[in-house]
């Protein structure tokens, strides 16, 4: 199936220059348990829906970004760089 992925950096590409990395998941702590790094390692939501996962610019930029897609139908909502969903989730709890 192909579609079109929106790279910040380049704009719309044809998801064939891109690899799809992971879904986004939050790292575990240095000294989490086994268990936690296994599931951050080997183990994926797989939603139905949106989520929001790392892609890399392969034959383009080369780089890495957050998409939020669809995966019911690879609709491509939105593309951002990870600072900025930092940056965004720092706004939300009231940090600047
Ligand atoms: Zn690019």
């Amino acid at each position: 199936m192909s579609f079109q992925l929106n790279c910040p950096n380049c704009g719309k590409r044809a998801v064939s220059e891109f690899t799809f990395k992971s879904e986004l998941k939050n790292r575990p702590a240095a000294d989490a348990d086994f268990s936690e790094w296994t599931d951050y390692v080997y183990f994926r939501e797989n939603n139905m829906g949106r989520q929001i996962e790392w892609w890399h610019h392969r034959s383009g930029c080369q780089s890495w970004f957050l998409a939020e897609r669809d995966t019911l139908n690879n609709t491509d909502h939105r593309s951002f760089w990870y600072e900025d969903l930092e940056q965004n989730s720092k706004d939300k709890d009231g940090e600047s």
